[in-house]
């Protein structure tokens, strides 16, 4: 039987209309407007279109927004003079800083220098550590995880994952960990799996959850997937086209996507699957952080 399409362009749109109407009633209930500023330094053209929907996403939630422009010549103390100034700005509940940065900037002590309690991508050791420690009613967790398993939770339809054995393939800092101290945390068995894995397709195949994110297109075949499974695949790759004509290109996830979808129980397509996910999380996380600093119960998602 041909899995279930778990539709992120839906899920997404769904936890946005959650932010926006939940925004509406912090609003009115204590004044409190969530606010997000988004800070990116040089031209990175892909860093431009990101910046620009996530600004245009924040101010259809509601949120005040703003995007602080540097130029690719900014230097560190400059950045990091900004970032002080939003860490002490109360009517800004999120910071993002878009990576990745010029060179003459180093990305971790920037990322370190975002008070922790407004670090709505969730890189600053203290989000780390207390999702390490399953602290997550305080902590922030990193968007794309966070939205991986709003899918996996709503497709399986529970939060408690007990006796699901969860493989994530893939150990990076901002998906993998994260994502399997997700899984851990809602009760699955899990295997972080990497480059240097022995046998990763019998190891793949013990997955009741299978999450891709490693960057290598159409990586996982069919006979990798257990019957049945849940599969969520991270992974963003653009590759030649010639069919659609020349010179095309298009995005391809991690899994080879037809094949696994013959066997998958439910499979995330490649775009509009955990994707759209990443941004409506954002929304979610700054929403967050206007709650805590309003003393109300954040929405869960
Ligand atoms: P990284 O490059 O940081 O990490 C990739 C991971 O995959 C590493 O742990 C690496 O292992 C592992 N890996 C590489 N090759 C193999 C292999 N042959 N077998 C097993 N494991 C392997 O990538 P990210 O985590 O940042 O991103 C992963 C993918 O997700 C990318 O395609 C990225 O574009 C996409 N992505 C999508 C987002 C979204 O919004 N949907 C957001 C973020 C990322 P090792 O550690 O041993 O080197």
């Amino acid at each position: 039987m041909a899995a279930t399409v778990i539709d992120g362009t839906q899920v997404a749109a769904d936890v946005v209309e959650t932010v926006k109407r939940e925004t509406a009633k912090l609003v009115k209930d204590t004044g409190v407007v969530p606010g997000i500023a988004v800070v990116i330094v040089g031209e990175d053209p892909a860093s431009q279109v990101y910046v620009r929907s996530k600004g245009k996403r924040a101010e259809e939630c509601g949120f005040k927004s703003v995007t602080h422009r540097l130029d690719a010549s900014t230097a560190e103390a400059d950045l990091l003079a900004l970032i002080a100034e939003l860490n002490a700005d109360p009517s800004i509940h999120g910071i993002l800083v878009q990576l990745p940065l010029p060179k003459q900037i180093d990305e971790g002590k920037v990322i370190q220098e975002i008070a922790p309690e407004k670090d709505v991508d969730g890189f600053h050791f203290i989000n780390v550590g207390k999702l390490g420690t399953g602290e997550l009613e305080t902590a922030y967790v990193p968007c794309t995880p966070a939205g991986s398993m709003v899918l996996i939770r709503r497709t399986l339809g529970k939060s408690d994952l007990s006796g699901l054995n969860a493989v994530v393939v893939g150990r990076s800092n901002i998906v993998g960990k994260p994502m399997a101290n997700l899984l851990l945390a809602a009760n699955a068995t899990v295997t972080i799996a990497h480059s240097r894995t022995r046998d990763l397709p019998a190891l793949a195949r013990t997955a009741d959850i299978l999450v891709a994110a490693v960057g290598r297109p159409e990586m996982i075949k069919a006979d990798w997937i257990k019957p049945g499974a849940c599969v969520i695949d991270v992974g963003i790759n653009r590759i030649d086209a010639p069919e659609l004509g020349e010179g095309k290109t298009r995005l391809v996830g991690d899994v080879a996507y037809g094949e696994c979808a013959a066997v998958a129980g439910s499979i995330t397509p490649v775009p509009r699957g955990v994707g759209p996910m990443t941004i409506a999380m954002l929304m979610a996380n700054t929403l967050t952080g206007a709650c805590r600093a309003a003393g109300v119960e954040p929405p869960a998602y």
